[in-house]
């Protein structure tokens, strides 16, 4: 059999499409793939695997697709909260980015979210930012899966100083991305349809071509207003109009999307990133994560930056995603478990385009896996394996991860990453945050 790696004695929460899940399982990989699932073990296996992983009679579960990061943002973390929109956009995070989001701290910045998502089972995420070169930098070196997007704005923005060259420069970042490692796909992001003119989003959109496209649309109501006052439509209509919508396009937050914008995603095959903890926290609204699924949009979640949403720890939205539509619609049984893991993992990598490779422990993708310690008491007894991974568990539960096929966090060490070093930049970096403000 002659497996890299073998992980057995662990409850395997597949996410495959049947969600099989295997009590006393096995995940077999070998070079970075599934090659092996199931239950038991066979002797002979485990004697001719390289390496062999006991799991401990915890959870064994895909790794998560975090669809919504700012990551360098982790140095903005609880700067400015508490605040409206646009106030905390227009008064605190664009000055504080102008100052202090330089290649050099995007660089740190990265590191720590990465730290803090492999610490917490997160294996790909999609983020959007500027200075994006650097961010892959350090994306490719925690050794973590990525969609990584150029922000574009019409703004001077940080790295870019010249909007009208701001779609260029996004092209310039994807053409040097696009083959350079296995793990990191060049995106472009633009902020919003109310910060980017129709002229650049449809440059940008035509300069993303077969790569993910990510815009922030429909998020509050004032921006709805704004846009239906502007172009007659609601963003969703207006950017369907502009004809950016389409299967490589991520609407992220989609907060106001009503039925006639959920037919348009639809009809468009457009995916949508779904933020709870970060509309909550603005005040934006309930994002109809329900209907879209239920139309068939793929919807995955998203933490969004930590200047907004605090955390990257993905437990945490998903506990909130669940109870949030519960309670929006008076309906405990709505957003369900298995449907709110589906949409962590399986979902999210649908919305990226990536569920042929990852989003699930099926034999074939690449070995994206966490394992999960249920030794604590707050996971005690275990009746339902996806109970305890949406409502009782916490990134702090994670013992192991691995990302396509090699390890990044074993027994809550990091592999890749050399923390001390992290801490003392990001360290220095904030020290000039709080004495400048
Ligand atoms: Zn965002």
């Amino acid at each position: 059999m002659d497996w890299d790696t073998l992980i057995h004695n662990g409850t395997v929460v597949t996410v495959n499409p049947d969600f099989d899940i295997i009590e006393n399982g096995f995940v077999a990989v070998k070079n970075g793939r599934i090659v092996d699932i199931g239950a038991l073990t066979p002797d002979a296996g485990r004697s001719a695997a390289g390496e062999c992983v006991d799991a401990g009679g915890g959870i064994v579960f895909p790794g998560f697709v975090n669809t919504h990061t700012h990551l360098p943002m982790t140095l903005f973390r609880g700067l400015a909260d508490d605040l409206p929109l646009m106030t905390w956009l227009q008064e605190h995070i664009f000055p504080a980015e102008e100052r202090y989001i330089t290649p050099g701290t995007v660089g740190p910045a990265t590191l720590l979210a990465c730290a803090e998502m492999i610490l917490s089972g997160t294996t790909t995420c999609c983020d959007g930012y500027f200075h994006e070169d650097a961010v892959a930098e350090a994306v490719d070196a925690a050794g973590i899966r990525a969609v990584l997007g150029q922000g574009v704005i019409d703004y001077p923005a940080p790295g870019v100083g010249d909007p009208s060259k701001n779609v260029d420069h996004a092209l310039a970042y994807t053409e040097k991305w696009r083959d350079r490692s296995p793990l990191i796909m060049p995106s472009i992001f633009c902020h919003s349809p109310y910060t980017c003119s129709p002229g650049t989003l449809r440059r940008a959109k035509k300069a993303a071509g077969d790569l993910i496209f990510q815009i922030h649309a429909a998020e509050t109501r004032p921006e709805c207003r704004r846009i239906q006052e502007e172009h007659g439509r609601s963003p969703i209509a207006y950017l369907d109009h502009l004809g950016v919508l389409d299967e490589r396009t991520l609407v992220v937050h989609a907060v106001w999307a009503d039925m006639e914008d959920i037919s348009i995603l639809n009809r468009r095959r457009a995916a949508a990133s779904h933020c709870p903890l970060s509309n909550m926290k603005l005040a934006g609204g309930i994002a109809q994560a329900v209907e879209m699924l239920r139309a068939g949009i793929p919807v995955g979640l998203g933490t969004d930056g930590c200047a907004s949403g605090n955390t990257l720890d993905m437990f945490r939205t998903m506990d909130m995603a669940a109870k949030l539509h519960k309670v929006a619609a008076s309906d405990p049984t709505v957003m369900d478990a298995r449907t709110i893991l589906e949409m962590a993992t399986i979902r999210g990598a649908e919305a990226l385009g990536l569920s042929d490779r990852i989003g699930s422990l099926e034999k074939g993708k690449s070995a994206d896996i966490v394992v999960l310690d249920t030794g604590s008491p707050h996971l005690q007894p275990m009746h339902r394996p996806e109970s305890h991974l949406v409502y009782s568990a916490g990134g702090a539960d994670v013992r192991d991860v691995m990302a396509a096929g090699r390890w990044v966090l074993r027994d809550r060490r990091l592999k890749t990453l050399h923390w001390p070093a992290i801490r003392d930049a990001v360290d220095g970096i904030a020290a000039s945050i709080s004495t400048n403000g």
